[in-house]
């Protein structure tokens, strides 16, 4: 039940608030070790901000966020710094979250002095070229800066960053929106190999459900801060249940020219409302071309099972057997 509100305040003298920005909104769910969770929403969902808060790099405003049996957002800090080196972030952008003044070396070593990993310089030498070799990067890297080098090596940098420390979970976000897409697959084969190799947990967030495909073990779609569907990732592919999940679906380029889509096309009516102030009843109603009177305008949908797929919709049964069809939207 994780949430984060942020309070949006006004006033000149002092700040009055006037409401909150539901960014995450009662999210519940898990990560197995050792396995793939890829999310996927539009921007503004509340993706990365459900990521930042697993860390506790933001403070959840409710809810639990539980690490190995450990519940994490009422630690000491004292705890929680150690729990820190356990899980380790990669970001979008490797040029802006890597400081261009540090070359490779310092950007590696930090995170050691930080959380006292290997004691002697030689030692600390020894774990970063062991890191370097890992993420496929020559050792004479370690005297280079950031602008030094191209896209793709930059987040092989963001990478080595994160697992210099021996995490156990990672949170990537959005890790390869900002490469050229020729590169794109390199970093997500080499974050799988990785993951084979030291048995690493992953959460994958991502705009575009192309992505985490491949990678995901299962997959949860955000939408306006709340999770409305979650399933094993071939049976998302294979079997969205979600209006917004099949909408987001049909918005994926088919990769083979030679091929016919004969996908459905869903076309959303208008723009994603303010997470401030979210539509009534089923947050999608505003959009959702299979809408019904009343109920979708009303009741808040649970996450429920439908034949192992978690989804949050009142209609999901009817939708997918086709005895409810969708509405002509006017674009
Ligand atoms: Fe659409 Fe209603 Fe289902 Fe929400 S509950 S996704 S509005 S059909
Ligand atoms: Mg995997």
């Amino acid at each position: 039940d994780l949430k984060v509100h942020f309070p949006i305040t006004t006033g000149v003298l002092f700040d009055r608030v006037v409401g909150h920005v539901k960014a995450v909104d009662g999210v519940d769910l898990t990560v197995p070790r050792g396995q793939t969770y890829g999310l996927v929403g539009e921007s503004g969902c509340g993706k990365s901000t459900l990521g930042r808060a697993i860390l506790q790099l933001t403070a959840p405003t409710g809810g639990e966020v539980r690490f190995d049996g450990v519940e994490l957002t009422r630690l000491p800090a004292g705890k929680l710094r150690g729990m820190r080196r356990r899980m380790q972030m990669i970001f979008q952008d490797p040029m802006s979250s890597l400081d261009p003044r540090q070359n490779v070396e310092s950007i590696l070593t930090e995170g050691l002095a930080a959380h006292n990993i290997g004691g002697s310089r030689s030692e600390r030498r020894q774990i970063i070229y062991k890191t370097l070799d890992a993420v496929g990067l020559p050792h004479w890297a370690l005297s280079r800066y950031p602008h030094e080098f191209s896209g793709g090596q930059r987040q092989r940098i963001g990478i080595a960053r994160a697992l210099v420390l021996g995490p156990e979970l990672i949170v990537a976000d959005e890790p390869v929106s900002a490469l050229d897409v020729s590169i794109q697959a390199q970093v997500i084969n080499l974050l799988d190999e990785l993951q084979e190799e030291l048995g690493l947990t992953y959460l994958v967030i991502a705009h575009d459900l192309a992505v985490v495909r491949h990678i995901s073990d299962v997959v949860g779609v955000m939408y306006l801060g709340a999770l409305v569907e979650e399933a094993p990732s071939d049976r998302l592919y294979r079997e969205p249940l979600h209006p917004y999940t099949r909408a987001l679906m049909s918005a994926v380029p088919v990769p083979d020219p030679e091929v016919e889509d004969r996908r459905e096309r869903i076309l959303l009516a208008g723009d994603l409302p303010s997470p401030a102030n979210p539509p009534s009843g089923c947050r999608f109603h505003t959009r959702c071309p299979w809408a019904q009177p009343t109920r979708c305008s009303t009741e808040r949908p649970e996450l429920r099972d439908v034949g192992g797929t978690r989804v949050a919709c009142h209609w999901a049964e009817q939708i997918a057997s086709g005895e409810l069809r969708p509405h002509e939207v006017k674009v």
